[in-house]
């Protein structure tokens, strides 16, 4: 079988891989159907993923079909259509036992320190799939991964209708947030420096926004939220000052969450934390959230459609990284195909 492999960083290579079987473990068989490209696969192309192992078969947005399944397997059968969840944990360290394996000491994600979606067949445990909507077409499922990330962030902090939300960054990231955290009713202010991205931003359910290339952040928000700062802050720019902007804007008993990898010291002080005695969060990859983003689909909270902006064939992965370094203003989510 094929299947498209990361060989080290800026190097990119149509495998021919053995086929996964069926273990007692890893008891289901999934044909891909569909494999999204996310910003951090991207990272792992070019490197810049510290996380990342090569060479590796990336891909973890994963999207399929149930080709066969094991003996021991309960709930599935061969036809049904599932995504995989990316997070592999142990089930035993601290992080695990708290229920979090999102952190596990010995985590193993998906498409990112081991094999993941860009490849025709999956062998994984039942646990890990999830079955989706019947009238959610394959390439839109992908982006219950993306969903995730965003429920897992919202959860993190907390977020509920009393809250004042200032998300930093619309892109891909900030605009997943945003379509869950309005269902929670918080009041939300978006920030970025794109006045097309600000724009979709109010389209799908900012209150406000503002351009921080032309705005000061800080001074905005306190306005917006009459002086008190935002009660929760969600870092989904990343850049170098976000955080520290975040922790100024942010009202006194505040939540303010990071979403970065970057590894790149940032200057902070401790007074804007104890003074208002702020909890600053991670929020990291997702923690079993896939039921609850298909939940939100099947209710009709959350429409996917749309968000597809161009598909590839496996094969063709080169030409899909390439042109998402082209930074083309039409991608929005670019999926990867798999022909039968
Ligand atoms: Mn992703
Ligand atoms: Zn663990």
């Amino acid at each position: 079988m094929k299947g498209i492999q990361i060989v080290k960083p800026g190097e990119i290579k149509l495998i021919d891989m053995e086929k996964p079987v069926i273990t007692e473990h890893d008891n289901v068989l999934i044909k891909m159907t569909a494999a999204g490209i996310c910003g951090s696969d991207v990272g792992i192309y070019h490197g810049t993923n510290a996380a990342a192992t090569y060479p590796r078969v990336i891909g973890h947005e994963m999207v399929g079909v149930v080709e066969a399944v094991g003996g021991n397997a309960a709930h599935l059968k061969p036809g049904d259509r599932v995504i995989v969840d990316q997070v592999v944990s142990c089930g035993h360290c601290y992080a695990c036992r708290k229920g979090r394996g999102n952190v596990c000491a010995d985590l193993k994600v998906r498409g990112v320190h081991i094999d993941g979606g860009y490849r025709e067949y999956m062998a994984v445990p039942e646990k890990d799939c999830y079955l989706l909507p019947e009238s959610l077409p394959d390439e839109t499922a992908v982006m219950i991964e993306p969903t995730t990330i965003a429920i897992q962030s919202c959860s993190r902090a907390e977020l509920c209708e009393e809250d004042t939300l200032l998300i930093f960054g619309a892109g891909a990231l900030g605009s997943s947030i945003l379509k869950i955290a309005r269902l929670s009713g918080a009041k939300i202010i978006v920030a970025d420096i794109m006045e097309d991205k600000l724009t979709e931003a109010l389209k799908n359910g900012a209150d406000f926004t503002v351009n921080s290339a032309k705005e000061d952040v800080v001074e905005r928000a306190k306005e917006l939220t009459g002086g008190y700062g935002p009660t929760v802050s969600i870092d989904a720019a990343c850049t170098k000052d976000s955080l520290l902007t975040l922790l100024k804007a942010a009202g006194n008993a505040g939540r303010v969450m990071t979403m970065g990898f970057s590894v790149a010291p940032t200057e902070i002080n401790q007074f804007l934390i104890t003074s208002k005695e702020l909890d600053v969060r991670g929020s990291r990859l997702q923690n079993k959230k896939f039921r609850e983003a298909i939940k939100l689909i099947q209710e009709g909270k959350l429409d996917l459609s749309g968000s597809i902006s161009h598909t590839f064939p496996l094969e063709k992965a080169q030409e899909a990284f390439d042109f998402v370094d082209s930074r083309d203003p039409s991608i929005r989510k670019i999926v990867l195909t798999f022909s039968d």
